[in-house]
């Protein structure tokens, strides 16, 4: 720009290579206009959401999005056809599923504790997995002051960054708390000998619950786990699944783990999941926490809710629509015997 007899140039403009056009003299003739110029950055905002739950502070952490393979390899019963629409209506792709990956940090006052844990253990290559030591530094949560690490259950991406490469504790100060059914399904010699998804999540088990021998405590359904921490039964993802309502001062939500890994099983909860322990169950039990609470998830961007109080996302409505007609915890009678 030109004021008075004086020339200025945009930042831009000189880092475009104006500067060189002023130079060579060619401004005000047939110069080039300026285009931006910057290196790559290819870095995203830390990977952390933080939020209130009546007297306790909640911080969702990642663990990095793991990317599974075709749709059609994880979710079994539509046509192929429909599946396509079902992903594809979320503007999604349907050659490579990616889950979210969000573990739950709640700072109670007296506690802080730490709901599921990754995969840093088993972390897959040319992927961000195994990215929660790294989520939790950026959070300002040091691995060390984590007094609980609470299970929802034992698959590979829950239990697996309990350990680092080296076997030792990431979470060196911590009780765990998990389902005794799931660790003694996991630790069983025979799943070592089952499919490979199974055997994945044995051998991730075997490599991260070890090490944490005697800090280990089982649970049990309706359980005050931690204070204002309940344990509800979920079986059916896996048999010791478990999902926790976390309420303070009045304030609940639920921490609904895998009950239902991709947004499609809202809408659809009789779709099968490949890594289902138990298929076509999991969903009766613990939509009902949806249900009657607002609800986080280990595969939802950082809180999927139902209240317009708690700042919904874009699957709260779909939550709140899909799980009411099949409550099973507020209304017992709609339980899946199969699951009881
Ligand atoms: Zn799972």
């Amino acid at each position: 720009m030109t004021v008075g007899t004086r020339t200025f140039f945009s930042r831009r403009q000189l880092l475009s290579g104006s500067s060189a056009a002023l130079a060579s003299g060619m401004i005000g003739s047939s110069a080039v206009p300026a285009l931006a110029k910057a290196p790559m950055l290819n870095t995203q905002a830390p990977s952390f959401y933080r939020f209130k739950m009546g007297d306790f502070e909640a911080t969702v952490v990642s663990d990095g999005p793991l990317p599974i393979g075709p749709a059609a390899r994880t979710f079994r019963g539509p046509s192929p056809q429909d599946l396509d629409r079902l992903i594809t209506d979320h503007f999604l792709p349907t050659d490579n599923v990616v889950l979210d990956q969000n573990a739950l940090v709640l700072n109670t006052g007296d506690r802080l504790i730490l709901f599921d844990t990754g995969m840093l253990s088993v972390k897959r290559p040319n992927t961000a997995t195994g990215r929660l030591p790294i989520s939790l530094q950026q959070a300002g949560i040091d691995p060390k002051d984590i007094d609980a690490v609470v299970l929802t259950h034992t698959h590979i991406d829950h239990c697996g960054g309990m350990v680092g490469d080296d076997g030792n504790r990431i979470f060196p100060n911590a009780q765990v708390y998990l389902q005794e059914s799931d660790f003694n399904y996991w630790l069983d010699d025979k799943r070592l000998e089952a499919s490979p998804v199974e055997q994945g999540s044995a051998r991730t088990a075997r490599k991260n619950l070890p090490p944490y021998r005697d800090r280990l405590v089982f649970i049990k359904e309706g359980q005050e786990v931690l204070p204002g921490i309940h344990a509800v039964h979920t079986p059916g993802h896996t048999v010791g699944h478990t999902a926790y309502v976390i309420s303070s001062a009045g304030k609940s939500i639920c921490f609904i783990g895998d009950v239902a890994h991709h947004v499609i099983l809202f809408e659809q909860p009789q779709i099968e999941v490949n890594f289902d322990t138990i298929l076509n169950r999991a969903w009766n039990l613990a939509s009902s926490c949806s249900t009657c609470w607002p609800a986080s998830g280990y595969r939802y961007w950082f809180i999927t809710c139902r209240g317009p109080e708690s700042g919904s996302l874009q699957s709260a409505a779909t939550v709140s629509a899909m799980c009411r007609p099949q409550c099973s915890l507020c209304c017992r009678s709609a339980r899946s015997p199969a699951a009881e």
